[in-house]
């Protein structure tokens, strides 16, 4: 599977297909019968040939969307959610993000590397080579900090091609009488910090109901545009604030959850060629109902699909696992999953070199025990990984 098709093939399927890779790049894809004749006309040197054995060949899958970098357990929210409590509810007992930002807060950065470590192997081990992060589990300026340092190490240290994202996650309890001198802080010292020390290269804003207004959110956002970070905002999840809109206005690289959001942000999505990140593991945990797949694909809004790892509403790293929930709960093809978690998952993270098989992108490789890509997800839960290349 290529990832690079056509309206008939979305996936670019190759039967009996081969790939040429050379210092960790992809040179070449096509039918194994031509890859001998490929060889010369490149120049390449023949090195290992690897016979598959006609398994399933994929990009490495790209999770554009996790919160991996925390320290705390909270299976007792899931506990309590499964017997019916509300997100809100929840948050409102003291649970939720500020649940977290204790544990966060205390744990030593090595504490925290082994920790992201751990869930970047556990990421890998399902099939993703590629892994944004957001921080925003300890909301002070100096801990932010520190949390987009410890993802870059921690990628380094698992095998991981990482995107550290800065994470405006919500107001932290000992600032919320002083919100707007924290959204000042956030706009005027942390991301100009972090574009000056090139530790993320993209601002997300959680702009709903208990986290950032819509205002507060657009002055995050136009300190990101002027220190020349990309701008993502976590949107409409439990009400629709109008920052679907704003994100579009921005040129946004990505709107995530959007389960609320009106027609005329859906094409002002469209314009921007704005991806809308689906995340169906949180939607499902917290009982929401589902974003208007079918009004966005209309449309022409690009979908992504992710894991929202995260120690609250959706604890797994499994894309596969995300892709069947994409299919059988948010109205996905099998194509559109496929899609979600490779191609448009990389263009949710701006880049280009990956979620693809095709000549210049990176050799990041998965072989599935399977020859159909329709089994992924249909045999939820197994697991499927034969191996992942990655150089
Ligand atoms: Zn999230």
């Amino acid at each position: 599977m290529t990832c690079v098709g056509s309206e008939a093939d979305p996936l670019g399927m190759i039967s009996d297909g081969a790939v040429l890779t050379e210092a960790g790049h992809v040179v070449w894809v096509g039918p194994s019968a031509d890859a001998a004749a490929a060889c010369r006309a490149l120049d390449v040197l023949p090195g290992e040939r690897v016979d598959l054995g006609g398994r399933l060949l994929t990009p490495g899958l790209v999770d554009c969307h996790t919160h991996a970098v925390f320290a705390g357990d909270r299976s007792a929210e899931f506990a309590l959610r499964a017997r019916g409590a509300t997100y809100l509810e929840i948050a409102a007992a003291g649970g939720g993000i500020a649940a977290t930002l204790g544990p966060t807060r205390a744990a030593t950065e090595s504490t925290l590397e082994r920790l992201t470590v751990d869930r970047m192997q556990a990421a890998r081990a399902t099939g993703t080579t590629t892994m944004e992060v957001k921080s925003g589990y300890d909301l002070t300026v100096a801990g932010e900090l520190k949390l987009l340092r410890v993802v870059g190490r921690a990628g380094a240290r698992a095998g991981m091609s990482v995107v550290p994202t800065l994470l405006c996650h919500v107001v932290p309890p000992e600032r919320k009488a002083d919100r707007d001198a924290y959204v000042g802080e956030l706009a005027d010292v942390l991301v100009p910090t972090v574009a000056t020390d090139r530790l993320a290269t993209s601002v997300d804003v959680y702009c709903d109901e208990g986290a950032f207004t819509r205002d507060e959110s657009e002055r995050i956002w136009r300190a990101a545009v002027d220190a020349g970070l990309a701008v993502r905002g976590h949107v409409g999840q439990f009400s629709d604030q109008g920052a679907a809109e704003l994100c579009a206005a921005f040129g946004a690289l990505s709107v995530d959850h959007v389960e609320q959001v009106s027609d005329d942000a859906i094409a002002a999505l469209a314009a921007a060629g704005t991806v809308a990140v689906m995340l169906p593991g949180a939607c499902v945990q917290l009982r929401l109902p589902p974003p208007p797949v079918e009004k966005l694909r209309a449309a022409g809004v690009p979908l992504a699909v992710a894991s929202d790892l995260n120690p609250g509403s959706s604890c797994s790293s499994s894309l596969p696992l995300q892709m069947w929930l994409a299919t059988t709960h948010f109205g996905m093809t099998v194509e559109e999953a496929w899609l979600g978690v490779t191609r448009v998952a990389a263009r949710a993270l701006g880049l280009v070199d990956r979620g693809v098989l095709a000549p210049g992108a990176r050799a990041d490789l998965v072989v599935w025990n399977a020859e159909q890509p329709a089994a992924i997800p249909y045999q939820y839960g197994a697991t499927l990984i034969d191996r992942v290349v990655t150089h």
